[in-house]
């Protein structure tokens, strides 16, 4: 089976919204603005068959109505009546295709209730909208630490050379909170230049892999002992006490994130 390309199209502040695309077919997942996209596939020579969204965030759906106009092709994403124009609705389990290629359609959320994300396991993509960024994640904006929790640690789960593809470009910013947290890692160190060098030619940091995420990202590494003592000592000021008491918390596991969520929130 032959295989599709992906381009990034980065767009508004800091996004990266993502075009799949194969002969001369597109998919868009997130255009959170038509513009980029429109001028993308035109340039391209692409025929845009169908929208696929994560979450109900602005920056993600700010395109949908825009592109429906100019195209009319189908608005897959969650049933959320936050999102106007999503005429194919998506829950956990479902398979969506495109062009031949199965993603499975996993619900995550966290930083937002209804987020989904789409994963293709022949190709190790995985699309996770607001979910993970590369050496940090997503803030918990409604639901409970413990949510965020458990869907990265399904993303964990997967197979470490899992191509990752963010939503935003927060590489730079969330490394120093990592490196905080860690300062002898030697991984992070080594992806801290790199990420300064590629930021200096204005490349992007995205996609991710998996495998480097395990290495260096700290809310997949909040087991480890050496950052459970930093956690332990934050645990106790008063902006992390008084939030950690909304959540509700099962297990130490759970626990030990939202400290480090709720610290990364106030973190300057
Ligand atoms: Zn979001």
């Amino acid at each position: 089976m032959s295989n599709y390309q992906v381009t990034a199209i980065p767009a508004l502040k800091d996004n990266y919204f993502w075009c799949l695309h194969q002969d001369n077919n597109a998919l868009l997942i997130d255009p959170g603005d038509a513009t980029p996209c429109i001028e993308m596939l035109k340039k391209n020579q692409l025929t845009l068959n169908a929208v696929w969204i994560t979450h109900h965030h602005q920056d993600h759906i700010g395109g949908i109505t825009d592109l429906a106009q100019q195209y009319k092709r189908p608005v897959y994403g969650p049933n959320d009546d936050r999102i106007s124009g999503i005429d194919h609705y998506l829950k956990q389990g479902d398979s969506v295709s495109w062009q031949s290629h199965q993603f499975s359609v996993v619900h995550c959320p966290g930083h937002t209730n209804s987020h989904v994300i789409f994963w293709n396991p022949t190709q190790r993509h995985l699309f996770c909208g607001d979910i993970l960024f590369s050496a940090g994640c997503g803030r918990v904006m409604e639901g409970e630490a413990a949510d965020l929790f458990h869907s990265l640690q399904w993303i964990a789960s997967l197979p470490q050379d899992t191509k990752i593809f963010c939503a935003h470009e927060y590489t730079e910013a969330n490394l120093g909170f990592a490196l905080h947290l860690e300062p002898d890692n030697h991984a992070l160190q080594q992806r801290r230049h790199q990420v300064k060098e590629l930021r200096a030619k204005f490349q992007a940091t995205i996609p991710t892999y998996l495998e480097l995420e395990l290495a260096t990202n700290p809310f997949l590494r909040s087991h480890l002992p050496g950052i459970r003592q930093k956690l332990d000592e934050m645990a106790g000021h008063h902006h992390i006490a008084d939030a950690l008491k909304k959540f509700q918390l099962n297990t130490e596991d759970e626990y030990y994130f939202a400290v480090m969520r709720l610290w990364k929130n106030i973190y300057v």
